[in-house]
């Protein structure tokens, strides 16, 4: 039965009025960003860097499905964790299957790794990624529903190597975007000894249960770590004078932080030990780190939002049914590093224009134009047209806004000749030539 006009829609439901307009409901959902083309130019910098270094470490991308089985997630990131609790997109899809768009990329590249037996592979398996996240929490600054994470996990080995080498791939990564970091270390040791820890942190934090927030007075019981990086004042006050679980390290996790620090010693690798760096999402063990943009002044260090962050996972592949697999991995947001790069004013140039416009006068002038256009294409020599605008004055303004250097003009009377105008930009001064040459001819003089 076809809907009534004024029937009330119920939330989540479709409304037919809202296909007839263009409404705030047609505009982009909230949290959500374009990327556009004047924009693009920082995220392929980005990228090249990236994928550059990483192939330089011997990393090898890896991309999985955006949608993937939610119970992934629980088994994974925990079911304490804020992003499982209350930001994940879950929906029952039609077939029945409880699924969830990624809220990281750590899970879905773990199960790739067990059900394509990367563990026969040369241990550890080295894999980057450069994609697309899903949150649905508060969007704010440099907070989103829709971001960018790239990344690197190294899976197979427990070298405390590993761990130094990630966040040394992360410290000049930054850096040879012109970005200063600190890099802030923790160890949140392992199922030895991090249960007695969060004992003696538990005591710690009842005694202190008025001065805390609403979300943490309900994690005590469940994840009383997570108390530790809260933002809220009160919480932040109490987790000043709280135990520190490096005094609680059992010998191995003790030994691994060690010389997880004396490797970054080593390369002389800037780092804060933070004891407060536990890192939002249960499957972590040992080592944690995450990485800071260097302000100027020292009072607006504590503010900035992390840039990136990372750790050992050694249980997560287990908790998936695979294989006890150690492994560690990082992952940073590509949304706060673009806008590092544009505030700090790290100009990256423009995408280079053609040097050579293609202008026509005339249907049949256009239709040898597009021709021509591909012959140039082929000849790897890059041209610019506009087949929209019919007035050679509007082409020649478009040519001098891209900077072209010449501008071929093809009227119906070239046509006819079988002849091309060449204009120089510059001076102005414009010569006839065999339209047929015109490709080796353009060669020549660029050269
Ligand atoms: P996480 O997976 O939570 O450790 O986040 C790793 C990095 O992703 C963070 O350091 C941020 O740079 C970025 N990030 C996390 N959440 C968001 C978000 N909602 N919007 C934009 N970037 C985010």
């Amino acid at each position: 039965m076809p809907r009534g006009r004024n029937k009330k829609i119920k939330k989540g439901e479709e409304n037919p009025e809202d296909y007839k307009k263009i409404s705030p409901k047609n505009q982009i959902l909230r949290g959500m960003k374009d990327i556009i083309p004047a924009d693009w130019r920082y995220w392929s910098k980005v990228f090249e860097v990236f994928e550059n270094m990483a192939r330089e470490y011997g990393f090898f991308r890896i991309e999985t499905p955006v949608l993937e089985s939610t119970v992934l997630f629980k088994r994974t990131s925990g079911l304490t964790s804020d992003v499982v609790e209350k930001e994940m997109f879950s929906f029952t899809d039609n077939g029945g299957d409880n699924v969830s768009l990624r809220p990281e990329m750590t899970p879905g590249v773990v199960r790739a790794y067990i059900e394509h037996g990367m563990v026969s592979k040369t241990q550890p398996v080295k894999m980057y990624y450069i994609s697309p996240v899903f949150r649905y929490n508060r969007p704010q600054a440099g907070r989103y529903r829709q971001f960018y994470q790239l990344g690197c996990e190294s899976i197979g080995d427990f070298s405390p190597v590993l761990d130094a080498q990630l966040m040394i791939f992360v410290y000049n990564f930054y850096k040879e975007l012109g970005i200063e970091t600190s890099i802030q270390v923790n160890s949140i040791g392992c199922q030895e000894c991090r249960p007695e820890y969060r004992q003696v942190l538990l005591d710690y934090l009842r005694g202190k249960r008025k001065k805390l927030c609403d979300d943490c007075k309900r994690r005590l019981s469940k994840n009383s770590l997570r108390v530790l990086d809260c933002k809220e004042t009160g919480c932040k006050e109490v987790a000043e004078d709280a135990p520190q679980i490096v005094d609680h390290l059992c010998d191995d996790c003790r030994d691994h932080f060690v010389k997880v620090l004396e490797n970054l010693d080593e390369l002389e690798i800037p780092y804060v030990l933070n004891p407060k760096i536990v890192r939002g999402l249960d499957y972590y063990t040992k080592t944690t780190f995450e990485i800071f943009p260097v302000t100027e002044n020292d009072s607006e260090q504590s503010s900035v939002q992390e840039l990136g962050g990372g750790g050992r996972y050694d249980n997560l592949s287990e908790n998936l049914g695979g294989r006890s697999t150690p492994a560690v991995g990082f992952a940073c947001g590509v949304e706060r590093l673009v806008k590092q790069l544009k505030d700090k004013g790290n100009v990256v140039p423009p995408v280079q224009m053609p040097k050579i416009f293609l202008a026509q006068l005339g249907d049949q002038a256009k239709k040898r134009t597009l021709r021509l256009f591909e012959d140039f294409r082929k000849a790897k020599i890059p041209v610019a047209e506009n087949f929209a605008k019919g007035s050679l004055k509007a082409q020649l303004e478009m040519a001098n806004k891209i900077g072209a250097k010449f501008t071929l003009i093809l009227g119906q009377k070239e046509l006819l000749e079988g002849t091309i105008l060449f204009r120089d930009m510059e001076s102005g001064v414009q010569e006839t030539v065999v339209l047929d040459n015109i490709v080796s001819e353009v060669k020549k003089r660029l050269k």
